[in-house]
Order: C-alpha cells, then structure tokens, then sequence
C-alpha cells in the first residue's frame, strides 16, 4: 500500500504531540498517511503492558493516520543498521513522498536518535544493488525509491526554535490533535490538568501568535524550499 507521508517517531503519542495538527489537516485533504513508532512504550506511567498501544491506534484512526509499531525497546534505541535497514525497507514499500522525522537535539535519547536514523533510511531507501550488499538481504527485494521530502517537526522536549523553515497553521485541526492526545490516558493524566500537555498547547498557540493565528506547529527541513508562486505565502502578518 502507498502512502503520502510517513511519520517516523521514537514513541507512540511523539508523532501527535509534535505534528498532530498538521497529520489530521493533511489526512483531512485526501492524503495517506502512516505513522512508524519504534517501540509500544513500554512501560507506560499509568497502565499496565499493552494499553499505550491500543491507545495510539485510536489516537491514529483519530487523526485519519495508519500506524505500525517496530520492536525497538523504549530508552534503548539508537541509530543502528538493523533499524535504519527496518525503516528504509518500509519507505521502499510505501513509497511516500513527504517523510517526517525528530531532530537530533532533544535531551531524551530516543528521541535524538530518530534524526541520523531516518536520515540515513531516507538515503538507503534510494540505492540499488542491496542484493549484493552482505547484509542488505532485506532491501533486495523492494525497488529503490527517492523520497522528495524530509521534514522535522518541533520536538517539545527541546529549547524552542528561534529559527524553522516553515510553519503550518494548524488551528482548524488543533481539537482533533488535543482528543488524539487525550487517548493517551497511559501516560497522561487525562482526567486532571496535565503540566505536560498544557505546555505543548502553550507553545502551539505561541508559534500561532507568530503569524497571527491560533495554533501553528514549526518545522525544519533538510533541503532548502522552493515554491511555484511566493503567493502561497499570502496573507501574511507585519508583512
Ligand atoms: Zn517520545
């Protein structure tokens, strides 16, 4: 099956928490979406094994995403060859155009990892000839394929960004994002204030304040942008 986007993340409840917006407005307008957790988060704060996955399947289907979950163990993973093999070989079956990953500069090493690792997926994902690479068995039999994008959501577990390539304006969507993120019952606490998710809100109005809207969630990009028309840029704010 192909899709769009595909969504890279350590945990399950990162790919919302730092892109849920944007994921549920690009559903929302016809395009397939897929997220790829590296572990079930394991274990989860407030609920025995196996709660946190089922909670981030509802959490999916709320934001009109799929989502898979690769067996990496939560705190441990890291940048390996086994795991950037996982990765690119589900790029070549899904073909997307547009990949999101977490950038390197979150103090949670999972986290930091996500960025050399998808980086180098995207980058096997293209080559050929792993039939004759030891060790490459599980690419050999997929055709290589050239994503055309790799974007990094803002990871809320590092300093805000003063710089970003781009923004999306995620206001229209933002009640999706907060009900996908209150499935999270497992590592949440849905049912009182939770410190955490206040804070996400609070920086998602922040970069909205930016541009004069309500909630916007920031984004950088490994490769520099290029538009058809500066139109798209319109309307704009402070000029
Ligand atoms: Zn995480």
């Amino acid at each position: 099956m192909s899709y769009d986007l595909l969504i890279v993340a350590a945990h399950p409840d990162d790919a919302e928490v730092q892109m849920g917006g944007t994921l549920a407005k690009m559903t929302r307008s016809g395009r397939r979406a897929l997220i790829v957790d590296l572990c079930d988060g394991e274990p989860a704060d407030f609920a025995p094994a196996g709660v946190r996955r089922e909670q981030a399947l509802r959490a999916a289907a709320l934001l009109g995403a799929d989502r898979v979950f690769l067996n990496r163990q939560d705190r441990f993973i890291t940048d390996d060859i086994p795991t950037r093999l996982e990765v690119a070989r589900l790029i070549r079956e899904h073909r997307p155009k547009m990949v999101f990953g977490t950038t390197g500069a979150c103090i949670h090493p999972d986290h930091a990892a996500i960025d050399p690792l998808v980086t180098a997926a995207v980058f096997y994902a293209r080559l050929k000839n792993w039939d004759r690479v030891a060790g490459g068995e599980m690419l050999a039999e997929t055709g290589a394929w050239e994503v055309q994008r790799l974007f990094f959501p803002h990871c809320k577990m590092e300093p805000s960004w003063g710089e970003f390539a781009f923004a999306v304006d995620v206001s229209d969507t933002y009640a999706v994002k907060k009900t996908a993120l209150a499935e999270y019952g497992s590592i949440f606490k849905i049912e009182s204030r939770d410190q955490l998710l206040e804070l996400y809100e609070a920086e998602d109005a922040h970069m909205g304040r930016l541009f004069g809207v309500g909630y916007a969630e920031v984004y950088k990009s490994q490769s520099p942008l290029l538009v058809d028309d500066p139109a798209v840029f319109l309307p704009g704010l402070h000029s």
